[in-house]
């Protein structure tokens, strides 16, 4: 389902242009147009979830195993010595593009960019993480 105003709607769509790399029935995958890295791409379902709460759970998983595949494509392709999937969730989480995505970011040994996906570390008690422990299980 197309969701109006919505970005990857139209990649899908081809109604916006994008540097395809790869193409199903259920996938587009695109270049990233603000790369982190050489490579940089993005998978997105043809059809439109905001998010990670949203997506069935087949479409999910169907996606990681897309990524799977990808990353050993993009790997050798590039010759990178890396890569990250990365997956954002909600504005407070970074997520720009409101239509479900994953990034697939190769890794280079010697990139200048360093600045990615670094956070500084919090710490809690040990009581807290029994705490969150018991929270999630
Ligand atoms: P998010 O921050 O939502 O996880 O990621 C959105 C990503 O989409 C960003 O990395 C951004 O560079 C990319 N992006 C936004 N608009 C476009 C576009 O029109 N074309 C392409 N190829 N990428 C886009
Ligand atoms: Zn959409």
């Amino acid at each position: 389902m197309k969701e109006n105003n919505c970005i990857f709607c139209k990649i899908v769509a081809g109604e916006i242009p994008s540097n395809t790399i790869y193409e199903d029935d259920e996938f587009k995958v695109i270049l990233d147009a603000s790369p982190a890295s050489r490579g940089h791409s993005l998978i997105l379902p043809k059809e439109h979830y905001a998010d990670i709460y949203e997506i069935d759970e087949e479409a999910a998983g169907r996606a990681m195993k897309l990524a799977k595949k990808l990353a050993i494509r993009m790997t050798e392709a590039l010759s990178c010595d890396g890569l990250n999937i990365l997956q954002n969730n909600h504005e407070v989480a970074g997520q720009t593009v409101f239509h479900f995505h994953m990034h697939l970011i190769p890794r280079y040994k010697d990139a200048e960019n360093t600045d990615i996906l670094r956070w500084e570390k919090e710490t809690f008690t040990a009581e807290e993480m029994s705490e969150i422990r018991d929270l999630l299980r």
